[in-house]
Order: structure tokens, then C-alpha cells, then sequence
């Protein structure tokens, strides 16, 4: 009646296979009652993950809990308890400086060595500063130990300075071969987020891969930490900033921090630096809204700078093209300079102003390489053209 071989009949008995749909409705016709009687009888699971279930006990388990109370229930807490963390996409901007001053770094030392990476934590944290260690850290093969007196003070500064805040340490793990933050390091990081009340910071741990010659190839490994105190380690996809780190720049055209060596990042090929794969191409590293923050830190300190020499105040007035900074020379006469409002800032022009006949004129002077950055040689323009202009009238008869 049902079209089934008594083979087949055997088989459904013993639980090795299952009746199709079909039979089961032929069946529930012939003894006219609704298909879904045969729910209560059917098993559960078919045989074969029956057994399965059999050969893994937690699964067991769990499907248990399901035929329990509510099955919707179970399953959402379910769901919440096994769900694995989203694999967030997390990327932090660095420039190339920065790299190459991480690899100059590493290279150098047959220890373990590191520093510690400052920068402004917007939208996409930017890496301004990649230090060195202080004077007192301590590298070993499987160690590295942070100088910390220098760190809070150099912390301090950058953050006076330049308005950058600590994001965490880079460090090479020489011998270990681990490419991932230690149980102590995360506990460093969540002990120095609590401190300092951070929610997000980074890490970047160094590893080395040997290359067909004897120079190391150098491997960054960037992790963020963003949900502290949480020591939940977020891959981190690098975003590379062409050239040179303005703040890096600043710091040299100010000849600050010789324990730093600043300049020496530059001998070192960029070639020999890997990471895992950019999401984006090269950006430029003199745009972004943190390079505005940059740019006014700079100009504030170019000004500081101009008032050493300056008659009076200085004004400011920001222009399409960028700024213009008055310093007066008496109480008539101005020295103006124009300047671009593009990184490095360039100067782009002096003038005379005189605010009593309300003419300007140019003052002729080699601009060539002036910019925000270099402020000594600012300091000398005013105190030139204020030199001259005194010259001109006690020529005067
Ligand atoms: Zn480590």
C-alpha cells in the first residue's frame, strides 16, 4: 500500500534511515490522520548525527538543554554564550619615519629593545612619535624593561608640546618568536590604561624573519586594545603616512632630545620592514584633521619664539592662504610674514607695515627653506629688517 520494500520498512525501524516526507503523508492518508502525528514519533536527529552527538558529549548536552523548557530561550542564551567576538577591522595610521625608526631600532640590538608609540587617538589613531628607550632600560635576550622615569617625562613633554598622548610601547621579542603581546604585556598595558584612564591603546610587537642575507628582515605586528581593561588583543591593519613625521620633523628642526638619535631612522630601508597587508595605499602625511592640531601647535610655538625678539605682542590673522603674524617694531611700524597654510608652512613673504601711513613694502630676503619650523632664522629676519630700518634712519639726516 505504501510502495515500500519490507527491506526498506526494517530500516526505518532500526534508525537507519528515515522515512521521506512523502511516505509519511501516503502513510498519515491511509490511516486519515494529520502528517503531523507523526512529529511525536519521528526521532529527533537523524542517525548519523545521532551519532555524532553521541562521539561529543557537550553537544549532547546542549541539545538536551533545547528539548528543556523553552528551546527559543536556550538557544538565544545559547547563541550569546558561543557567538566569537566580531573580528573587528581596526586601523592605525603611522608614518614612515616612524616605521623606519622601529626598524632602525630593532635592527641594532641583538636584545630584546623598544620604546614607546605617541600619537592622537581620532577616528584612526595617528603615530606621531615612535621612540627609542630611555637611557636605563634594560635589554635582555628574553627581557626588555622600560626606562619608565624617562617615559613619563618624555610622555609629558610630547603631550605639553604637540597635545600627543601615550599609546602604548613597541617591542621586539628577540628569542621567543611570539608575535603577540605576552600575558605580561597585556597586564602592563591594562595596568597603564587604568593609570592613565585610557579605554584604547597599542602595541606593537617585533618579530624577525631572516632574509636570504644577513639582514634582518623586520615584522611588525600591530595589536590594539580596545576595550580596556579588557586584555582583548584587535588586530590592527597599518595605514602608512608618506614621509616624514612633522612632529618628528619639529623636533629636529629644534634640535631637542639628542638622547633620541632623530635623524637616525633615515639610513634605514624601508624594504627591510614588513606587515600584513595595507587596506589602503600610501596617504599623504600633511592632511587629516590631527595635522591641524599639529599645524596650530607649531605656529603657537613659532610665535612663542618670535616674541623673544619682538618690540610689542603679536597678531595673528588667518588668511585663504594661511597666516599672517605682525610683530611690531615701534609703535607704528610692523614686520609682517605671510605664511602657507600647508605643512611645512612655508614663508612666503615680509613686509613692512606702516599702520600710520597705511603703506606696505616688501622686505628682501632669502626665503628659500623658511618655514614654521625654523624659527631661529625667523628670530634673524625680524631682527634684520629692525636692524636695517634703525640703520636707514640715522642715515637720515
Ligand atoms: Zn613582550
Amino acid at each position: 500500500m505504501l510502495g515500500i520494500s519490507a527491506a526498506y520498512l526494517v530500516d526505518i525501524e532500526k534508525d537507519r534511515r528515515l522515512p521521506t516526507e512523502e511516505l509519511l503523508q501516503k502513510t498519515a492518508d491511509l490511516l486519515d490522520i494529520p502528517v503531523a502525528t507523526f512529529d511525536e514519533f519521528s526521532p529527533d536527529v537523524p542517525k548519523a548525527v545521532k551519532d555524532w552527538l553521541d562521539k561529543n558529549p557537550l553537544l549532547g548536552k546542549v541539545m538536551s538543554l533545547l528539548r528543556k523548557g523553552s528551546p527559543d530561550e536556550t538557544l538565544a542564551k545559547f547563541e550569546k554564550a558561543i557567538v566569537r567576538p566580531r573580528q573587528r577591522k581596526f586601523t592605525i595610521a603611522i608614518y614612515h619615519s616612524e616605521l623606519q625608526a622601529i626598524g632602525s631600532e630593532s635592527a641594532s640590538w641583538d636584545t630584546e629593545t623598544g620604546g614607546d608609540l605617541f600619537g592622537i587617538w581620532g577616528d584612526v589613531p595617528v603615530v606621531y612619535f615612535a621612540s627609542r628607550a630611555g637611557p636605563n632600560a634594560k635589554r635582555e635576550h628574553a627581557h626588555f624593561r622600560l626606562d619608565v622615569d624617562y617615559l613619563i617625562k618624555l610622555s609629558g613633554q610630547l603631550e605639553k608640546d604637540w597635545g600627543l598622548r601615550y599609546f602604548g610601547d613597541w617591542h621586539s621579542h628577540h628569542r621567543l618568536g611570539l608575535s603577540t603581546p605576552s600575558a605580561g604585556d597585556q597586564r602592563r598595558i591594562v595596568s597603564v590604561g587604568a593609570k592613565n584612564t585610557f579605554d584604547e591603546m597599542a602595541e606593537f610587537i617585533i618579530t624577525f624573519a631572516s632574509g636570504q642575507d644577513a639582514e634582518k628582515t623586520i615584522v611588525i605586528n600591530p595589536y590594539a586594545y580596545l576595550d580596556l581593561p579588557s586584555q582583548t588583543l584587535t588586530d590592527v591593519a597599518l595605514i602608512v603616512l608618506e614621509g616624514t613625521s612633522p612632529v618628528r620633523s619639529a623636533l629636529i628642526a629644534a634640535s631637542s632630545m639628542p638622547e633620541q638619535q632623530l635623524t637616525a631612522f633615515s639610513s634605514f630601508p624601508i624594504e627591510r620592514i614588513s606587515f600584513s597587508v595595507e587596506p589602503v595605499g600610501r596617504v599623504s602625511g600633511t592632511v587629516g584633521s590631527s595635522m591641524f592640531q599639529i599645524s596650530e601647535r607649531l605656529l603657537h610655538k613659532a610665535m612663542s619664539a618670535l616674541t623673544t625678539v619682538s618690540s610689542g605682542e603679536l597678531e595673528l590673522y588667518r588668511e585663504s592662504f594661511g597666516f599672517v603674524v605682525v610683530a611690531p617694531v615701534n609703535d607704528k611700524q610692523n614686520i609682517a610674514f605671510a605664511i602657507d597654510k600647508n605643512w611645512p608652512h612655508s614663508l612666503l613673504q615680509v613686509e613692512w607695515i606702516d599702520r600710520q601711513s597705511g603703506s606696505t613694502e616688501e622686505i628682501s630676503a632669502d626665503l628659500a627653506g623658511l618655514t614654521l619650523l625654523t624659527t631661529e632664522r625667523l628670530k634673524e629676519i625680524y631682527s634684520t629688517a629692525k636692524g636695517s630700518m634703525i640703520g636707514q634712519k640715522n642715515d637720515t639726516p
